[in-house]
């Protein structure tokens, strides 16, 4: 039987991109914080249905609740890398990439004694013309990458990137790509991996691209953000079309994530790397 990979992007609800120009950085230690409790609710979830995950964690976050960090890695899911403090890879600097990636990888190396290998980019930003990012991964010690989304959106996607777990040949080596679940339709790539498409659409959206990645014998990824599960959060005031698209069924959210864990067998994505075939080198 197929396992996919549940993943979680752990940040606060004021942290998401779209909020940018409305919740500047220098107001988030001031927001009151959410996270603690939806992450642990993720984590009793998984619990119920024995299923383990990978947790892309923030840097600011795991430097403010370690003890939630521990927690995480202590229920058996692996941590990884979800950056310092979400800017975006389009609009950092490759040393300031570098920063974040290294800084944020040897805090959680610290706090959990466990070695940090996967990483993936705030808001799916790495994007074509940002393929440095990889070297840079490889340089600062992480193995693989779950950023490139082969999808076309306004703002994120990599169209042209392959659908299923592989790996990639940089000049400073080869990086593991796990991209988001999509699901194909008349040749188009539609986004099926999570977040908003699993709050919005229907259910059998992601349970359709689960489907399909099975039968090509893969694992799908999936993904969550914690203030996903949390109708609770306080409402911050931005344009309409942020507010649909961040507000819009959150009460959904943990009836359907109960449904996809019954359904589904989950494990994380280090687990489906030590069996993820290596590619022969060229010229052998
Ligand atoms: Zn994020």
């Amino acid at each position: 039987m197929i396992e996919h990979h549940f993943t979680v992007d752990v940040e606060e609800y004021f942290q998401v991109s779209a909020f940018e120009p409305w919740v500047p950085r220098d107001r988030w230690p001031a927001m009151e914080s959410r996270v603690s409790s939806s992450v642990e609710q993720l984590l009793a979830l998984l619990a119920q249905y024995d299923a383990r995950g990978t947790f892309f964690v923030l840097g600011w976050v795991a430097e403010r609740f370690p003890e939630l960090v521990r927690s995480i890695a202590g229920a058996g899911h692996e941590i990884a890398s979800h950056g310092w403090d979400h800017v975006r890879i389009t609009h950092q600097l490759p040393e300031e990439f570098r920063v974040s990636v290294a800084k944020s990888r040897r805090l959680l190396e610290d706090l959990t004694g466990a070695p940090v290998c996967g990483f993936r980019a705030p808001s799916f930003s790495l994007v074509p013309g940002c393929e440095w990012a990889l070297d840079i991964l490889l340089e600062e010690g992480y193995t693989y990458d779950s950023s490139l989304f082969p999808i076309r959106r306004p703002g994120y996607g990599y169209p042209s990137a392959q659908r299923d777990p592989h790996w990639i040949h940089r000049p400073t080596g080869m990086i593991a790509e796990v991209p988001p679940t999509t699901l194909s339709r008349c040749g188009i790539n539609l986004p099926a991996a999570g977040g908003a498409y699993f709050r919005i659409f229907p259910y059998r959206l992601v349970q359709a691209g689960l489907r399909q990645a099975e039968r090509r014998g893969t694992s799908g990824t999936f993904y969550i953000h914690p203030w996903e599960l949390d109708p609770g959060q306080p409402r911050l005031t931005v344009p309409v079309r942020t507010r649909i698209r961040h507000y819009t069924g959150l009460n959904r959210v943990v009836a359907r994530l109960h449904r996809m864990l019954a359904e589904f067998r989950f494990r994380s994505i280090a687990q489906t790397l030590v069996t993820l075939p290596q590619p022969v080198p060229a010229g052998q």
